[in-house]
């Protein structure tokens, strides 16, 4: 399925000759939806996936030790988090009471949606940052009127989000066009349908120990770390799943 977007991906890389971190984007290239990322699933749980980097890679604008512990302690919480949920909800031995029916579903939102952002988060970054061009670069166009003025959308909208959160763009497959998000704690604001193309996380544990309060710096050091041929690859699988 969606061969012929990794097929295209892989002949525009070949004729580049691939990085490492190439070779990562084209692993994942087809990739819609966040449950085919490598390393999300196995065994039949939650896991937490590798990163497509070392953590020194994104240094300076991203030090080893913020991205060792948002990655190996808070990302792994969340994966903890959503498969103890999913053990209370199955197998079911006795029907679920309807207060703890509610803790369920907000255990379940608040875990899964960290894990699927946090999944996504990894690969929206990439060592030395990315040119936004090709379909990703006209979708900007068409959608904020130009790629400049949706990467300074994202950014505003990303240093404004009220207390723990998400800079969140997306792709709505009804208008066919791009979304800026801000995404509260990891599930509320949401667009139900929406998909999520790159992802900024402004929770404190993402930032505090490298730039401690100034939110603004990590926001404008994500930016030169953002990864575009990811979105675009993601832009252009999301298109093609949803014209079947
Ligand atoms: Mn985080």
């Amino acid at each position: 399925m969606m061969m012929g977007g990794a097929a295209a991906t892989a002949a525009t890389m070949a004729a580049s000759g691939p990085s490492p971190a190439a070779e990562a984007m084209e692993m994942i290239a087809p990739v819609t939806n966040v449950a085919l990322l490598p390393g999300t699933f196995a065994a039949g749980q939650y896991a937490l996936p590798k990163l497509p980097y070392a953590y020194d890679a994104l240094e300076p604008a991203y030090e080893k030790r913020t991205l060792e512990i948002h990655h190996s302690k808070h990302h792994a919480g969340y994966v903890r988090g959503l498969n103890a949920a999913v053990a209370k909800l199955s197998p079911h031995t006795k029907p679920v009471e309807p207060g703890e029916a509610k803790a369920l579903s907000r255990a379940l939102a608040f875990h899964g949606s960290g894990h699927v952002l946090h999944s996504l988060f990894w690969h929206s970054m990439t060592p030395g940052g990315s040119k936004c061009e090709g379909n990703i670069a006209k979708a900007m166009a068409e959608s904020f009127g130009g790629a400049k003025f949706g990467m300074d959308q994202f950014a505003a909208a990303t240093k404004g989000v009220e207390a723990s959160g998400w800079g969140v763009l997306a792709w709505e497959p009804i208008a066919d066009r791009l979304l800026v998000l801000q995404a509260e704690k990891h599930q509320n604001l949401a667009v139900w349908g929406a998909v999520p193309l790159l992802v900024c996380d402004v929770w404190e544990h993402a930032y505090y120990l490298q730039y401690a309060n100034k939110r603004s710096d990590w926001v404008k050091a994500f930016m030169s770390l953002a990864n575009w041929p990811f979105a675009a690859a993601r832009l252009a699988a999301a298109r093609k799943m949803c014209r079947m």
